[in-house]
């Protein structure tokens, strides 16, 4: 069976999570206006770019409230950057709150201008010497007791897992590593099959 991946393509690095689960044999949709969620999906993809303009986008579009409460519901996530800002229960500094699906709170901007793009290579998962990149990326301040923290960079949480959600602050999908997108598939989305919505 081939499993089929919204990825929402509203704003943002979209391409690159397409060709990324393409080339894992899955089917990609890219969801851009209501109508499109009617179709069956096994997993949503949230991609980075600019988390005000998405959630203003999500509302707009009248797309924000059936993608919560299916997240909410188990469908498997994969957020990054922006992504998991759209997932976070808290924002520092601010009232907003977009899905709050992840119980984690995210610093926005978090590193500054000097170093709001950065490269580093690190563990992920038990597995060594995974590329992340950083771009404008925020920081993981805190984690819900029952988050499990996948990756660090320098003490602070990079990556992170809370049932059906994968989270985490860089861009694995312009790297030439396929393996946390096959970290998502294999753990989270084929052992949530029955969930199908
Ligand atoms: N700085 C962006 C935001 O606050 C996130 C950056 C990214 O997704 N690369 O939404």
């Amino acid at each position: 069976m081939k499993l089929k991946i919204g990825i929402l393509a509203l704003q943002g690095a979209f391409a690159e999570h397409r060709k990324m689960m393409e080339s894992l044999g899955a089917e990609v949709l890219e969801l851009r206006q209501k109508r499109d969620l009617a179709a069956k999906i096994h997993a949503l993809i949230l991609p980075g770019g600019e988390s005000t303009v998405q959630g203003k986008l999500l509302r707009e579009l009248e797309m924000f409230g059936l993608l919560k409460k299916r997240i909410a519901n188990g469908l498997p996530v994969l957020a990054t950057c922006a992504g998991t800002i759209l997932l976070a229960e808290k924002l520092c500094g601010s009232s907003t709150v977009h899905f709050g699906t992840l119980p984690v709170t995210v610093r926005r901007n978090a590193y500054g201008r000097q170093l709001s793009s950065f490269y580093i290579n690190e563990n992920f998962a038990g597995h060594p010497d995974v590329p992340m990149p950083f771009i404008r990326a925020p920081e993981i301040t805190a984690t819900g007791a029952q988050v499990e923290i996948l990756a660090r960079c320098n003490g602070v949480s990079t990556a992170v897992r809370y049932r059906n959600q994968l989270a985490m602050t860089f861009h694995p999908e312009i790297t030439g590593s396929d393996l946390i997108h096959r970290y998502f598939l294999e753990k989270i989305v084929i052992s949530r099959l029955d969930n199908l919505t």
